[in-house]
């Protein structure tokens, strides 16, 4: 199984640091990728990158995307000796934060190294022992000694902060980084795009790699408005439930295969999810069946993507989330195997190339 290709471009999307907002780094590597394989592309003025890929008019068009930015925080003030004090940005698991490794990228670009200070033990009290830490408590240290070289070295209020980025092998499949929520995504669809290209009977297909999903869920929401596309297939990680503290959350197990969300749901000052349009269902369904892939199925709530706001532009998109089995989100180090995401790049090859006269997004 060749899982090299994917791999690499994994590698190299993980260890560019890409708050929401702050997407430009991650979306240069990825547009220079496209131009290698002859993938024109444009940039919207949010910074989505779209590479439309005209084919047969006659059948429903389809926008494949997934997020570029990951969560963080931004410098909310530079205390007087030199420390930094931050605002949590995107879903930030407050309990996994103390003694992070951190970046801050400064005005030209450069990453400055930093820790989130964690009390000295030995002087821990019984009381804070078993508590957790409240962003608006933490600090980061970078090793600066007063305000005044905070500011020389480039850093100001707002400044972007993410884990310091990271990459490493665990076992012989799988992979540990930060981002992975989404930076796998984007490298599935990457090699999708690129696969497309050469394919002659097929829909039109925009590839898009979007904006501010971990800040707002809506940064795709322009693309959308603008291509309308007839279908939307959004690719992020699906919530793996085989770790010990997870079991009974969900029957999804990294190595077993992609998966698909037949119900999302986050009702926290959000309130929206997506059911998917049968038809999309069908299409996945009979694909994986067809070409021998594991299809784990996976209903959850908690969870949304930016899909759920995509369905209801216009007259209304077809909308399916498709994704990759993922370990420990949003944490600093989060786990994917790599054999799921070669399956789920073969599993939406071949479903995006099935999409034929006889495929009807009709209700009944
Ligand atoms: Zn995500």
């Amino acid at each position: 199984m060749n899982v090299d290709q994917i791999k690499k471009y994994l590698h190299d999307l993980c260890l560019i640091s890409g708050l929401s907002g702050y997407e430009d780094e991650v979306r240069k590597y990825l547009s220079s990728q496209l131009d290698t394989n002859k993938l024109k592309n444009t940039t919207d003025v949010l910074g989505n990158l779209i590479c439309t890929l005209s084919g047969n008019d006659n059948l429903p068009s389809v926008m494949l995307f997934a997020h570029m930015d990951q969560l963080g925080f931004v410098i909310k003030k530079i205390e007087d000796n030199g420390f930094i004090r931050i605002e949590r940005l995107g879903g930030v698991p407050e309990k996994a934060l103390t003694s992070q490794e951190m970046v801050i990228v400064n005005n030209k670009g450069q990453y400055i190294n930093a820790v989130i200070g964690n009390k000295s033990h030995h002087a821990t009290t019984i009381d804070e022992k078993y508590k957790v830490s409240l962003v608006k408590d933490l600090f980061l240290d970078a090793g600066f000694s007063n305000k005044k070289e905070v500011l020389e070295n480039g850093i100001n209020i707002g400044s972007p902060i993410t884990y310091l980025p990271s990459f490493n092998d665990i076992g012989s499949n799988c992979v540990a980084g930060t981002a992975i929520d989404d930076r796998a995504g984007c490298a599935v669809v990457l090699n999708i795009a690129k696969r497309l290209l050469h394919e002659k009977n097929r829909p039109t297909v925009h590839i898009v790699f979007s904006v501010q999903e971990e800040f707002n869920l809506r940064g795709v929401l322009p693309v959308a408005q603008n291509l309308k596309p007839d279908v939307a297939i959004q690719i992020d990680l699906m919530l793996s439930s085989d770790t010990p503290d997870m079991i009974n959350q969900g029957d999804i197990f990294l190595g077993k295969g992609p998966c698909m969300s037949l119900y999302s749901f986050h009702g926290r000052g959000t309130l929206n999810g997506l059911i998917p349009h049968p038809s999309l269902v069908n299409l996945f369904d009979e694909n994986a069946k067809k070409n021998n892939i594991n299809l784990q199925r996976s209903a959850t709530s908690g969870i949304l993507t930016d899909s759920s706001y995509v369905q209801l532009v216009d007259k209304g998109i077809a909308c399916i989330d498709l994704g990759f089995p993922m370990r420990y989100s949003h944490s600093s180090k989060e786990v994917c195997d790599l054999r799921d995401l070669f399956n789920l790049e073969n599993l939406l090859f071949h479903s995006i190339t099935s999409i034929d006269e006889n495929f009807s997004l009709k209700r009944n």
